[in-house]
């Protein structure tokens, strides 16, 4: 695909969980820098889900990030220099994410963000869907459902083994809570 070079322009990369969109996101950044292009990486605060300084994939690869709390952090950390922002888990931002986004990219910057494109649900989820729309280049990943080994493009939400029901609370204390990336066919949501 034809790509710009010293343009700003908006890349998203969604899917459901396990869709390799970490993974992906780190590939990209990995190549900006061997270009020797001035990277930063940021993700939400509240995912440390393995390491506070790192996007790390299920599959082990990591890349250096800055955990933030807002979007609006972002500027603290780029400068005239920046080339390359990424961010990830963009589903856990505010709106104005998207705003930040398009900032940056009229800037001369390449902004590539990954995160979910659908809640546990299969419906929108947070920012993102308004982030695709204001793209230049999105690619949507698909996982592998765990049910029956079909592309999945939806996340399983599992409280004690067993499909969540669509009003279950988002913390439940005294159940194990678990995701799997399943098809269409096979996610269940109990209503
Ligand atoms: P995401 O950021 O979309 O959650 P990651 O990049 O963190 O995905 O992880 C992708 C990796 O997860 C794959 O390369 C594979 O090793 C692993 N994986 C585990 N379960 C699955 C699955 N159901 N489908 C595809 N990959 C899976
Ligand atoms: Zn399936």
């Amino acid at each position: 695909m034809y790509r710009p070079i010293h343009h700003g322009y908006i890349e998203v990369v969604i899917g459901p969980m396990y869709s390799g969109k970490s993974e992906e996101l780190i590939r990209r950044l990995k190549r900006a820098k061997i270009a020797k292009q001035n990277v930063v990486a940021f993700k939400p605060a509240i995912d440390n889900r393995y390491s506070d300084e790192d996007v790390v994939s299920h599959s082990g690869v990591r890349i250096k990030a800055i955990p933030i709390k807002s979007a609006k952090e972002i500027y603290d950390y780029i400068d005239e220099n920046t080339e390359v922002v990424g961010i990830d888990e963009i589903q856990f931002f505010e709106d104005e994410v998207v705003d930040i986004a398009m900032e940056l990219a009229d800037r001369g910057i390449r902004v590539i963000a990954a995160g979910l494109d659908m809640d546990f649900r299969g419906e929108p989820f947070g920012p993102t869907p308004k982030l695709l729309a204001v793209a230049e280049f999105v690619d949507k990943l698909q996982a592998v459902c765990m049910v029956c080994g079909n592309p999945a493009h939806r996340t399983q939400r599992l409280i004690n083994g067993k499909p969540a029901k669509y009003n279950d609370p988002i913390i439940l204390v005294g159940a194990t809570e678990s995701y799997e990336a399943r098809c269409r066919k096979c996610h269940v949501i109990i209503k």
